[in-house]
């Protein structure tokens, strides 16, 4: 088998000492692929040629910028298929899963190639007469990108294709899972016409090639998604060279049911957004509070929508929900199955391992009776897990979705204008929905957390994207 390489400084490269990591296939436990495992020294190399190939590139005009992102998004387009069949082979989720994220990687790639006609400052009255005030926006300079597994290609375009819009260059560390998604997009970028340095790719872990990112001093931004744990270790590291730093983080989201709610809308909106991507999206539903009168009508219905999945290799048809990425994360979906019972919530369907073949198969499952303080109603699970908890009233059920150290995304269902609207002012959530699933955002709509799911400094995707990767000169001219 052939080990794929890394992208530095225009070449693709081995690990400075050799070493390699595998990709294994979530779904049959086989690994597809070995891969160069950065050092620190080979990302301090992709940093320096980050810097030197940034004058160039930030100096280009913004349409020619442009022209390289529209070819990006035409060539992702074009190999949609095989990507679709590269992200479920070492991510896990189902087929059209992945397709669908692959052309929202196009999407964003298309969005941000039109940013290259549009993003410049602002003409701001004067003191004076004959004067000319205005601010200039410029690149900010090198960009770390620190992705997280689930989401292979989406999670880096949304990051790599607004950097290289304002003039940014960038060293991409995408996570050790998913290799082989982030490669082929280096590729794509590549062929597109990015000159050398631009793009530099380091696969590697946290620990070599994540620190390094974090400590340099070379470095103007970082922008970082994945865990609380890691990304406030990213943070206190970035802080000291006052290094720009954005970090979207865990979730763990509400769907708050009224009793007004129409059930089987609001049974598929729970399906939807906790066991859709077997729940491993930062959005995933993984607490379902329902008012007392449809509690039961609804969690018996939750149930058997759950018992029905299809659960199985994202590759073949027919299939709802893949595996869990990894032998670990099905590991930590078991055993946060233990506390919940250990807790004394009741476990209604699901919770157990799928055992066929070598895959890391967990089925879709449901708690009841879920106590807001138990562990499992508090603590980021990333598996199709659904604590259903019973409230009193609107007021009660939005006090729990609230009582929480995230805010992420949060969602209810009810027909009632009034307390829809109430909770779109009350919720502690970045992302807000009325009867949609807490998944799926729009990508030319700002998107990041509250409290501890985000640094709370610069929201993500849509034009909120450019606060991030520009800096601005105000400029006065005096011309009387
Ligand atoms: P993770 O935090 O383990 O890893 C994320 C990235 O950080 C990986 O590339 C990893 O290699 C790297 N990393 C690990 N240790 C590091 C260190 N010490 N220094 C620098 N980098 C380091 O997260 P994960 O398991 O890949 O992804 C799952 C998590 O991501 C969940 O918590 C999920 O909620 C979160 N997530 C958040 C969003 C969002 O937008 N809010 C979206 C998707 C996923």
């Amino acid at each position: 088998m052939s080990i794929f390489k890394n992208y530095i400084a225009g070449e693709w490269v081995g690990a400075s000492d050799g070493k390699t990591i595998e990709n294994i296939n979530p779904a049959t436990g086989e690994v597809i692929g070995y891969f160069a495992s950065a050092t620190a020294e080979d990302t301090k190399r992709a940093i320096a040629a980050a810097k030197e190939a940034l004058p160039k590139w930030a100096a280009l005009p913004g349409p020619s910028r442009a022209a390289v992102l529209d070819k990006a998004g035409q060539l992702i387009a074009a190999r949609a298929d095989e990507l679709a069949e590269t992200l479920t082979r070492e991510e896990g989720k189902t087929l059209a899963e992945a397709k669908a994220e692959v052309m929202r990687a196009r999407d964003i790639f298309k969005y941000y190639a039109g940013e290259g006609f549009r993003a410049g400052g602002d003409v701001i009255p004067a003191n004076t007469p004959d004067t000319l005030l205005f601010t200039k926006r410029e690149a900010l300079g090198v960009i770390a990108v620190i992705t997280p597994w689930n989401f292979p290609i989406a999670i880096p375009a949304w990051k790599i294709a607004p950097a290289l819009a304002y003039g940014n260059t960038v060293v991409f560390k995408p996570a050790s899972l998913v290799p082989h998604t982030a490669l082929k997009l280096v590729e794509i970028l590549i062929e597109a016409g990015l000159p050398p340095g631009v793009i530099n790719l380091v696969v590697g872990s946290g620990s070599a090639v994540g620190n390094t990112l974090a400590e340099s001093k070379e470095i103007a931004g970082l922008s970082f998604t994945g865990s609380y744990a890691v990304g406030v270790k990213i943070y206190e590291k970035t802080a000291r060279n006052l290094v720009r730093t954005q970090l979207e983080m865990g979730g763990k989201n509400p769907t708050i049911v009224l009793n007004d709610a129409n059930i089987p809308l609001a049974v598929d909106i729970a399906v939807r957004g906790g066991f859709g991507l077997t729940g491993q999206a930062c959005t995933a539903t993984s607490r379902v509070i329902v008012e007392e009168k449809v509690a039961d009508a609804f969690t018996q219905a939750l149930v058997e929508a759950a018992r029905n999945l299809k659960v199985g290799n994202g590759l073949e048809s027919g299939v709802q929900m893949g595996p869990a990425v990894s032998a670990e994360q099905l590991q930590t979906d078991l055993e946060y199955v233990g506390i919940g019972k250990g807790e004394g919530a009741k476990l209604l369907v699901g919770g157990e391992p799928i055992p066929a073949g070598a895959g890391f198969f967990i089925r879709p499952t449901v708690f009841e009776d879920v106590e807001p303080g138990m562990r499992i109603a508090q603590e980021e699970i990333f598996g199709p897990v659904i604590g259903v908890i019973r409230a009193k009233d609107f007021d009660d059920a939005v006090a729990k979705a609230n009582g929480i150290g995230f805010g992420l995304s949060a969602s209810i269902v009810t027909n009632d204008l009034n307390k829809a609207m109430r909770f779109a002012d009350r919720i502690e959530a970045g992302v807000v929905k009325v009867n949609e699933p807490t998944t799926g955002v729009a990508l030319q709509a700002p998107f990041g957390g509250f409290k501890g799911s985000s640094a709370n400094t610069f929201k993500e995707q849509g034009r909120a994207a450019m606060e991030f990767y520009t800096r601005t000169k105000t400029v006065y001219v005096k011309y009387g």
